[in-house]
């Protein structure tokens, strides 16, 4: 066995190995040693042992204490989305992400915004409960930021948005329009005229309208979105739906040798199933990869009336339009449902499916169980955001193969509201239910679903560990878990529930040399603080890809610059 390249000593190892947890029961650290060669990790290890296995030629590297643990896994985000902003949209996202208070602060940097940009003015991440008024905005108001150039805000949630009159002339929506299937026009109840905001498969009636971004704005974006993922520790990212277009893109960065950061992409399935598998054949790689799942969306977004629950929302505003029942709705029926996760087990695609509402999950757990054939493409199947899944359905999801990506992130940005506003106490207080789920031996990820809210992994274990509302009220105690498993979910859990457990989620001997440097050990440090620990650096393939000096040359990265023999 040749010597390794590189020795990394006094560091504390959280390798994440499944022998971590029988050793110390996630306690205490595994190792302070390890080695890589050829972008693998060659050992782990005392300082002794592995330095026992360097060469003359190894370079040995001292961590000095630092706490070193695999590269975060990003189980569901939209890359290169976030990376747009700036390019193609402004952010309108409320304090502390954003500046956005109330409508005439969105209205004020819309139009801010239209100076720098031709054509189409776009805005995303406006929340109406975090705005004052606790309503979106109106066409009539957005006119105010362009009469003649259309207008559309994206909500948070990406489920639905908001147009100007114009945006809505170009795209032929009237009075007079019928909502399209799974979608909702919502009309004001005196005059029938549209007000401007479209949910669900009504905002796609503006989105096909508006130009796709170019070639070099994707580029740029991509950049931007690769530098913001890879400083917070994201080595890997799965991309939650991609088609064709999305799939060249990652072609040409990878051939270009501009893709920095390890991507998988989970194809698109709803409408169809795009076979895109076959086309990445002998291609796909450790750096660019189709993904183990199908993607698709069942429902919408609870802090839109839109998620889809088996009990009635517990607030819906007088003037909203929303009836008392008002309990939101599915995409599609259990039949379609079915048929599609039939149709991509049969190619070999899991599917991963949208839905945050329960009664939505119902449907999932309906249609999976109908689909399961016994392949090997129904198991492990995905079930995104799960966010009021009940006991009753978790208690189902190891018989039926199911491991949620949870979207734990909820809890600090809409938790307040989903106890006040749109489930009530008792419904909210076990939105994620991680520790439910623990308890049931059920494996799962938890994401950030980027761009809706910031990426960062180390932000998504601290509402995990802790469920800290913005208010800084505790929501649901009896559903946090410890760091330790918040950190599964981000690195092994996340690889096995996505088939890359093989080379990916630990610092084990022959997985990839992926991992961060972090400042502050995350297993010990007080669980408050676990979002502020600082990513000095990290490695892809044993290359760094950020340092927190913002030096890209190896070994001159951190704490390491001095050290190397
Ligand atoms: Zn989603
Ligand atoms: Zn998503």
């Amino acid at each position: 066995m040749p010597a390794p390249e590189i020795i990394y000593t006094n560091a504390k190892v959280i390798t994440m190995a499944e022998s971590f947890d029988e050793a110390c029961n996630g306690l205490t650290d595994t190792a302070e040693a390890f080695a890589t060669l050829d972008g693998r990790v060659t050992g782990v290890g005392s300082n002794q042992e592995v330095l026992a296995t360097g060469g003359p030629r190894t370079r040995i590297v001292d961590l000095k204490g630092a706490t070193v643990l695999p590269g975060f896994i990003d189980a569901h985000s939209h890359f290169p989305g976030s990376g747009l902003q700036g390019i193609r949209w402004t952010d309108l996202s409320a304090p502390p992400n954003g500046l956005v208070r109330n409508i005439a602060s969105l209205v004020e940097e819309m139009g801010r915004w239209a100076g720098h940009s031709d054509g189409w003015v776009l805005g995303r991440g406006y929340d109406q409960t975090l705005l004052t008024e606790t309503r979106h905005p109106t066409r009539w108001e957005l006119d105010g930021v362009s009469p003649d150039r259309p207008v559309w805000v994206w909500h948070a949630s990406g489920h639905m948005g908001v147009g100007n009159s114009r945006s809505l002339e170009v795209a032929g929506i009237t009075a007079n329009s019928a909502n399209p299937t799974g979608g909702y026009i919502d009309k004001d109840p005196v005059s029938g005229q549209p007000t401007g905001l479209l949910q669900e498969a009504a905002a796609r009636l503006i989105e096909r309208e508006i130009p796709p971004p170019s070639g070099s704005e994707r580029d740029l974006a991509a950049a931007h979105a690769m530098r913001e993922y890879l400083g917070v520790g994201v080595t890997t990212s799965i991309i939650a739906g991609g088609d064709l277009p999305a799939l060249e893109d990652l072609r040409r960065w990878r051939r270009a040798g501009t893709l920095a950061m390890r991507v998988i992409m989970m194809q698109w399935s709803n409408p169809t199933v795009t076979e895109l598998t076959g086309d990445l054949e002998g291609e796909g790689d450790d750096w660019l990869s189709l993904g183990a799942h199908g993607e698709s969306v069942h429902d919408g977004s609870l802090q839109g009336y839109t998620g889809y629950l088996s009990q009635p929302y517990f607030k819906v505003a007088a003037d909203s339009g929303y009836d008392p029942s008002w309990r939101g709705f599915p995409i599609e029926s259990r039949e379609t449902l079915t048929e599609r996760v039939s149709d991509l087990a049969r190619l070999g695609l899991r599917s991963a499916i949208h839905a945050n509402g329960d009664a939505a999950i119902d449907d999932l757990l309906f249609a999976y169980a109908a689909a399961a054939d016994g392949s090997q493409a129904c198991f492990r199947w995905r079930i995104e955001h799960a966010q009021t899944v009940r006991d009753d359905q978790l208690d189902r999801f190891n018989d039926l193969h199911i491991s949620p990506s949870f979207f734990v992130s909820h809890v600090y940005y809409w938790g307040d509201q989903h106890r006040d506003t749109f489930l009530g106490l008792e419904r909210a207080r076990r939105i994620s239910p991680l520790k439910s789920a623990i308890e049931r031996g059920i494996r799962f990820s938890i994401h950030l679903d980027s761009p809706v809210v910031p990426m960062n992994p180390l932000h998504a274990v601290w509402c995990a560990v802790n469920r800290l509302t913005r208010s800084g009220q505790v929501l649901g105690p009896e559903e946090r878990v410890t760091p330790h498993l918040a950190l599964r979910a981000v690195t092994i859990d996340a690889a096995w529930q996505n088939l890359i457990d093989d080379t990916r989620g630990s610092i084990e001997p022959g997985k990839l040399a992926d991992f961060v440097i972090l400042a502050e050990n995350p297993l010990t440090i007080d669980p408050l603080g676990i979002k502020d620990i600082e990513v000095l650096e990290v490695r892809i393939a044993g290359e760094p890809v950020h340092c927190i000096n913002g030096t890209n040359e190896p070994g001159k990265a951190g704490r390491t610059d001095d050290v190397h023999n």
